[in-house]
């Protein structure tokens, strides 16, 4: 079988019949939340998963973590960030990148909090989707991870995936976590997260989609569009 291009998505939606048989794959052969939840993202204190979210923005993992940990280590409450200095926040997290729309992101947002919501990080997507510097996918992480909702929150490799396969249609991530809401069926939304991140990061990875070992390529749109 020919494999995807790596860039390429697939015009074809799968059917809402097919949709169903991909997630009850995945779920039989990717690990899900209960099984595989823990990670850098999980992070149980909502101020806290708010910052790393919004620090994770173009940067890998790892260096959004020990940004997070700096920043951490010198404040990790509204009050306490506004207190320091820009050149102490925009120091400390340095190793994610765009450390200065960050700090002005994360004054901004400390100070909407305090002023606006007496401090409380609010437990709803649209009241988290007002908060300077906090998109859809922060949004929907801070939901999935800091407070257990049925979220398939969509990153970048959930985007590719999901899109390849005709499970959503959406050129940003936001547009791809709508349509992916509007498809699956409610049971999905649990682990669909864990299951797509798992199957993007170890079969249908970016560069060159492994579609020869893929046990979805015969439902997949995208295994058919040669390289
Ligand atoms: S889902 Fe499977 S068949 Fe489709 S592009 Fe990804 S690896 Fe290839």
């Amino acid at each position: 079988m020919s494999q995807a291009k790596s860039s390429a998505f697939a015009d074809k939606l799968l059917s809402a019949e097919d949709v169903v048989t991909v997630f009850r794959l995945l779920g039989r052969n990717m690990p899900g939340r209960t099984r595989d939840a823990k990670g850098p993202k999980d992070q149980p204190n909502p101020f806290r998963s708010c910052v790393s979210c919004m620090l994770s923005a173009q940067s890998r993992d790892e260096n959004t973590a020990k940004a997070s940990a700096a920043l951490f280590a010198l404040a990790d409450t509204p009050q306490g960030i506004l207190a320091l200095s820009d050149e102490a926040i925009a120091e400390a997290i340095k190793p994610c990148g765009l450390y200065n729309m960050k700090t002005r992101n994360l004054k901004m947002m400390c100070a909407y909090l305090l002023d606006e919501l007496d401090g409380e990080v609010p437990q709803n997507r649209d009241g988290l989707m007002k908060l300077p510097g906090i998109g859809r996918k922060c949004a929907d992480i801070v939901m999935s991870f800091t407070f257990g909702a049925d979220v398939i929150a969509v990153d970048t490799h959930v985007h590719r995936v999901s899109n390849r396969l005709g499970l959503a249609r959406g050129k940003t991530e936001a547009q791809t976590a709508q349509s992916l809401e509007e498809r699956s069926p409610a049971w999905a939304l649990r682990d669909g997260h864990f299951w797509l991140l798992q199957f993007g990061r170890t079969v249908c990875v970016s560069r060159v989609p492994k579609c020869e070992a893929c046990f979805l390529s015969h439902l997949c749109p995208s295994a058919s569009i040669a390289t």
